[in-house]
């Protein structure tokens, strides 16, 4: 019944337990996994509201969104390690925008069976409230279960 899991990560120590969690389960269900960052931060938007709307600096634009990215790629095949370890197929993916929204859009474009995410992630404030992303997904409208890895 699950052979697709959606795996959103931040690199999060949270993420990466549920990262170890969705490995274990796709090995015993021998479910595939996709992988998925999302860059949630807007430079564009950023600089236009901070400075100013006319003149964006797409020379610090582009090496900040670069950084990011790369930084997403490396927390990405730290996870895929864990996966091959387990002898578990998966594809990484990386978007931008607003993780919710992302996450929705791919779990319903990849039609998978469930998603595996942690209760939080990279803010280290509101610990004893379910991170916002997490709360997010689970209040979207969709028919798709989520299940969620503790601290
Ligand atoms: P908040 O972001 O609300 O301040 P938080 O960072 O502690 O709090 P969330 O961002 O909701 O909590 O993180 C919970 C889980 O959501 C993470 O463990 C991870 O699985 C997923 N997640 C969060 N941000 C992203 C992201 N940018 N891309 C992919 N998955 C993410
Ligand atoms: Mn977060």
């Amino acid at each position: 019944m699950i052979s697709k899991i959606l795996m959103p990560t931040d690199g999060s120590p949270t993420a990466k337990k549920a990262v170890k969690y969705a490995a274990g389960l796709a090995k015993q269900l021998d479910a595939t996994i996709t992988l998925l960052s999302v860059i949630e931060i807007d430079l564009g938007a950023f600089f236009a509201q901070t400075v100013s709307a006319a003149d964006s600096p797409t020379h610090l634009i582009e090496p900040m969104e670069n950084y990011l990215k790369q930084t997403a790629e490396l927390y990405l095949a730290e996870a895929e390690t864990i996966l091959k370890q387990n002898g578990v197929q998966s594809k990484k993916v990386i978007r931008s925008g607003h993780p919710v929204e992302v996450i929705i859009k791919e779990a319903i474009k990849s039609k998978v069976d469930v998603i595996v995410m942690g209760s939080h992630g990279k803010s280290a404030l509101k610990a004893a409230m379910l991170g916002s992303v997490t709360f997010g997904v689970i209040h979207k409208d969709t028919k798709i279960p989520v299940l969620v890895v503790r601290k």
